[in-house]
C-alpha cells in the first residue's frame, strides 16, 4: 500500500516542503510514498517551488484506506477528515505532541525545533540518502520561513545549522537575501479578498472545551495590512457566528518590529489581560515582541482558559 505524506489545513511552506521531501526520503528507502495536501498553496509556498522546481501537491482531504505519514502536525483538528478509517504509519513534526493515536507502533520524529524541515534534515542524514539540491533549497526557505529568519524564539542552532548545509547543497550563497524576498512575497496582500487572508495561516484550538481560532499574518512592515484591518475584523466576525468559536484571535506580526498587534474577539476578552497582562485597547492589543503563535501564544492562552 503506497503512503500518503501530509501536512495540516491551511498549508504553509513547512507543510507542503516536508510533504515533499518525506515522500522523496521514503522513495529512497524503498517505500512508495506521494505527497498531497489539504488546500491549494499559499504564494509564499508558490514562490518557494518556482524558485526550485517542485510542483504543488495534489490536493485531497480524506484518509479512508490510505497509510498516512502526518508531517508538521499532530492534531485531530488539524489532519485528514477520517483519520481513524487510515493508519498513521509515521509522523515528523516539531509541535506539542496532539491528539493522534495509532493501532500499530508507528516511526515518530518529533523534536523541539524551528521547523520540521530541520527534522527532515537530520532525517536524510540518519538514513544516508543524499538530498536533492533543489530539495535542499526547498527545504532551506521553510526553515528561513518557519523561523521568521531565525528571529523566533522557536529558532534553535540546529535550525540554524541545517539551513547553512541546505544552502551548500542548493548553492543558495546569499540565503539571507533570498529569505528577504520570501517575505516581500508573503506580505504583500493587494487584492487579496479579508477572508482569504484571515484563512492563509489559520488554525483551531480546542482550549479546555472551547473553540478558539488564532490566525496569522506575518508581514514586512505592518502598514501594509492597516488598510485591511476593518474587513479582517469583519470576516472574524462571521467565521465566529458561523463557526460558534469562543474566541477568534489574528495576529498581525510585524518581523521587522518584532511584535504582533492581534485583533481579538471573544465572548471573554478578559482571557487576553490574563494570558499577556495587557487588557485590549478598542479591537486589539500590541505585543511586544511576539512573533511564534506556537510558542507564545498558545500556550498563554491555553492557560487562562484552563
Ligand atoms: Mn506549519
Ligand atoms: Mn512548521
Amino acid at each position: 500500500m503506497a503512503a500518503y505524506v501530509v501536512g495540516h489545513k491551511n498549508p504553509d511552506t513547512d507543510t507542503i516542503v516536508s510533504a515533499i521531501a518525506i515522500a522523496d526520503l521514503w522513495s529512497k528507502r524503498g517505500i512508495e510514498a506521494s505527497p498531497i495536501a489539504q488546500g491549494p498553496v499559499n504564494p509564499e509556498t508558490k514562490f518557494v517551488l518556482g524558485k526550485f522546481g517542485g510542483t504543488a501537491p495534489e490536493v485531497q482531504t480524506d484518509a479512508t484506506d490510505k497509510q498516512i505519514i502526518l508531517v508538521d502536525h499532530s492534531d485531530l483538528a488539524q489532519s485528514l477528515d477520517n483519520l481513524d478509517k487510515g493508519e498513521v504509519v509515521a509522523v515528523v513534526d516539531h509541535h506539542k505532541l496532539g491528539d493522534v493515536t495509532t493501532s500499530n507502533p508507528l516511526e515518530m520524529w518529533v523534536w523541539p525545533v524551528g521547523c520540521s524541515c530541520t527534522v527532515i534534515k537530520a532525517m536524510y542524514d540518519f538514513y544516508n540518502v543524499e538530498i536533492p539540491a533543489n530539495i535542499a533549497g526547498m527545504l532551506m526557505c521553510a526553515i528561513l520561513s518557519d523561523t521568521v529568519m531565525f528571529k523566533s524564539p522557536t529558532c534553535t542552532p540546529q535550525d540554524k545549522e541545517a539551513v547553512e548545509t541546505l544552502a551548500k547543497i542548493a548553492g543558495v550563497s546569499e540565503y539571507m537575501d533570498l529569505g528577504v524576498e520570501m517575505f516581500k512575497v508573503k506580505s504583500a496582500v493587494d487584492g487579496t479578498p479579508a477572508a482569504e487572508l484571515l484563512m492563509r495561516d489559520y488554525k483551531d484550538f480546542d482550549m479546555s472545551g472551547k473553540k478558539v481560532g488564532i490566525g496569522q499574518l506575518e508581514v514586512v512592515d505592518l502598514s501594509i495590512l492597516e488598510p485591511y484591518k476593518e474587513a479582517l475584523y469583519a470576516e472574524m466576525e462571521k467565521l465566529k457566528s458561523e463557526g460558534g468559536h469562543h474566541s477568534i484571535f489574528l495576529l498581525l506580526t510585524d518581523i521587522m518590529k518584532e511584535g504582533s498587534d492581534m485583533l481579538v474577539l471573544s465572548d471573554d476578552p478578559a482571557v487576553v489581560e490574563k494570558a499577556f497582562g495587557k487588557g485590549v485597547d478598542g479591537k486589539s492589543v500590541w505585543l511586544d515582541g511576539v512573533l511564534s503563535r506556537k510558542k507564545q501564544v498558545v500556550p498563554p492562552f491555553e492557560k487562562a482558559f484552563a
